[in-house]
């Protein structure tokens, strides 16, 4: 039996929570038995143990890869850095990998990596050598590469581990023209993608606000329709966290609560993320924040202010039995994997809030992910080819109408209506795309199942399904 998660918020197996979804929702698929225990079961764990020098001492560390599913190839997912790494965790952690790709139409199986060990207490040398020896044990037993498993950041980590991992991979497997395909979430530089870094927040974004979008669902909330005006508290401003509450507020939403670490601060009309971010940075700590009107040294209060959208953007097991019923918030999106404990998920629905479930609303990241491993593979940037090429045509277009009408284009329109795509262009706007399609398959299931109350069994349906397909049209290998 897997070890329960070590998270201080965690009373639940993680897996498990994970594998209750899906029996729920499985039920209203067709699949055999058989069938349905091969898609839930995690296809490899890899648990190792490795020496690595530090301060002249052998120190020995724990680690992880999961691939949860071969049903499509390369696995996916990312490599977290944290002191509640257990294998547990990563199993479900790499499971949700494959219901989010199917979810999202990236066609990679699930995949997930952990290194037990909390960051901040190695030097940047000390993290390059723990980082570099992970990749060489991924490389020995073939558990890395652009065709095979394909890893990014996660909890801990970033771009700077995923150039540590590529220079590994290429020192070791000298002349594989993909190579760079091996790791996502580089820098760009080094084969990443314009709008990863901000990918999994502003898919966030996104998510949530197509549920605001849609009249019908926000009357059944008691809320008015579209993003702006609604008051959103965000728990952990990290990569994900921050990127979301920097589009909240960029579209008119108001941040009311923020938390980190060290605690909750509130401003029932609105803080300022970038100059709340600076004060982390600057001091320590988002509880020195002059534009709060109130602080508090509990981080988990947040979960609990009183705001339209609850975005927990820290880590697993968050909400629970225990505070559940004191939710005020009528949407709760979930930017981390796994926030709600299954208990405190039927508490929600009971409540009649909406649930954003993470296999869709996080896959931001690897949607982008899945981007920028078809542009190493492809080896150009995106727009290369056609930016200058439609810029012309558009140009030569807006000549025919000004000749035609006798009137001119303001210079502002010109640079709107000209404008060739970047490759940031193109990579937001197949986010965006990505984003409200799987919304409404979700939302399809939802609402052709009378059964089916909550968006994460809808969401689940539709991932259970997209997967047992493939396999039926695989077949089984004898
Ligand atoms: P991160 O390390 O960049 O940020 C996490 C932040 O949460 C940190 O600033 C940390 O101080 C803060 N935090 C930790 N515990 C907290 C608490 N109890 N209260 C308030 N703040 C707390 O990590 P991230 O990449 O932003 O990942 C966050 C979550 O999103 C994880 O569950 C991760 O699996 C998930 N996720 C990340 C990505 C991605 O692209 N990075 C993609 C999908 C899902």
């Amino acid at each position: 039996m897997a070890k329960k998660s070590t998270n201080a918020y965690a009373e639940y197996s993680f897996f498990q929570s994970v594998e209750s979804s899906f029996d729920k929702a499985a039920k209203f698929t067709n699949y055999e038995q058989g069938l349905l225990e091969q898609i839930k079961a995690c296809n490899s764990v890899y648990q190792m143990r490795f020496p690595v020098k530090i301060g002249g001492k052998i120190e020995v560390i724990e680690a992880y890869r999961v691939q949860h599913s071969h049903h499509k190839l390369p696995c996916k997912g990312g490599i977290r850095y944290s002191m509640g790494v257990n294998q547990d965790e990563v199993m479900a952690l790499a499971s949700l990998m494959t219901y989010k790709c199917a979810t999202v139409n990236v066609p990679f199986g699930g995949g997930k990596g952990g290194i037990k060990i909390d960051p901040k207490k190695y030097t940047v040398d000390e993290l390059e050598r723990i980082t570099r020896r992970y990749a060489a044990e991924l490389i020995k037993k073939n558990f890395i590469g652009p065709g095979t498993d394909v890893p990014a950041p996660d909890y801990g980590s970033g771009e700077r581990e995923m150039g540590w991992i590529l220079d590994t991979y290429t020192s070791m497997k000298p002349g594989e023209i993909d190579a760079a395909g091996c790791i996502t979430g580089k820098a760009i530089s080094q084969g990443g993608v314009r709008g990863r870094k901000e990918a999994t927040g502003l898919g966030v974004f996104y998510g949530v606000r197509e549920l605001c979008n849609v009249p019908e669902d926000m009357k059944k909330l008691g809320l008015t329709t579209g993003i702006e005006g609604k008051r959103v508290a965000v728990q952990g401003l990290g990569n994900v966290g921050y990127h979301a509450a920097y589009f909240f507020q960029k579209h008119g939403a108001i941040l009311v609560a923020l938390s980190e670490m060290e605690g909750t601060i509130y401003n029932p009309k609105g803080l300022d993320v970038d100059a709340v971010f600076k004060c982390k940075q600057e001091t320590g700590s988002i509880l020195n924040y002059k534009g709060a009107t109130k602080t508090t040294k509990k981080a988990s209060d947040v979960l609990e202010a009183d705001c339209d959208i609850l975005i927990p953007a820290a880590l697993e097991n968050v909400i629970d039995i225990n505070n559940a019923g004191k939710i005020k918030a009528k949407i709760i999106g979930e930017a981390a994997n796994g926030p709600l404990t299954p208990e405190a998920d039927e508490i929600l629905i009971k409540k009649g809030a909406v649930v954003i479930p993470d296999m869709y609303l996080n896959a931001g990241g690897v949607t982008v992910s899945y981007f920028e491993w078809l542009k190493n593979l492809s080896h150009v940037r995106y727009g290369r080819m056609e930016k200058r090429f439609q810029e012309n045509n558009h140009n030569a277009m807006l000549k025919t109408v000004e000749e035609m009408t006798g009137k001119k284009v303001s210079a502002a329109e010109r640079a709107v209506i000209a404008h060739g795509p970047d490759e940031v262009d193109l990579v937001y706007s197949g986010l965006e795309d990505t984003m409200i399609g799987s919304f409404h398959e979700i939302r399809e299931v939802y609402k052709a199942h009378k059964k089916i109350d909550d968006m994460r069994t809808a969401a689940f349906v539709n991932a259970i399904n997209k997967i047992g397909e493939s396999y039926l049209q695989l077949g089984i290998f004898p």
